[in-house]
């Protein structure tokens, strides 16, 4: 269980991973995925990198993007964050139980525009994963696809805004 825990949620990474200089704000950058059983792997680079990188594995899923630099602290978007802060928590936390809140979560971020699918990988026991990107950080995160029928979800979304409440609570004690 632990051993992935890792892999669900990433942050893009300061600096090109293969060049290692320092992303700067508004800067292009490209992440590149690779899929194993465990999850998947997530690889930042620097677009000179990116163009004379050897792809000696296979990549299933690449994308450009424009690095932002960090925006500082911010009480303004405290609804959408209570969504957010509870998507991190569910996914660190790796209850199999909340696989299908979790997806819930992520389509409500998505709705939103906060979150971005990048790609969806097919597990070889036909499972499928969607790879989550947040728009502004750059961080993305791993979700299981629960394979939920519509008339789950209206029940899920009252739970998740029953957590929210829950959350808020807790965090202004
Ligand atoms: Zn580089």
């Amino acid at each position: 269980m632990t051993a992935s825990t890792e892999w669900n949620i990433q942050s893009r990474a300061p600096a090109c991973q293969e060049c290692g200089e320092r992303f700067i704000d508004q800067q292009p950058c490209h992440t590149l995925l690779r899929f194993d059983p465990n999850g998947y792997q997530r690889t930042d680079l620097c677009e000179s990198c990116f163009l004379k990188h050897p792809c000696a594995d296979p990549i299933h899923s690449s994308w450009k993007g424009v690095y932002q630099a960090p925006p500082p602290p911010t009480n303004k978007t405290a609804r959408k964050e209570d969504v957010e802060t509870l998507l991190r928590r569910l996914v660190e936390e790796q209850d199999p139980e909340n696989i299908p809140m979790i997806f819930v979560l992520a389509v409500m971020l998505e709705r939103k525009r906060i979150l971005v699918e990048r790609a969806v990988h097919t597990g070889s026991d036909g499972s499928r994963q969607y790879v989550y990107e947040h728009r502004k950080s750059g961080d993305t995160f791993f979700v299981t696809d629960p394979n939920l029928q519509l008339d789950h979800i209206d029940g899920l979304e009252e739970q998740v805004a029953n957590q929210l409440a829950q959350t808020a609570l807790s965090e202004s004690q």
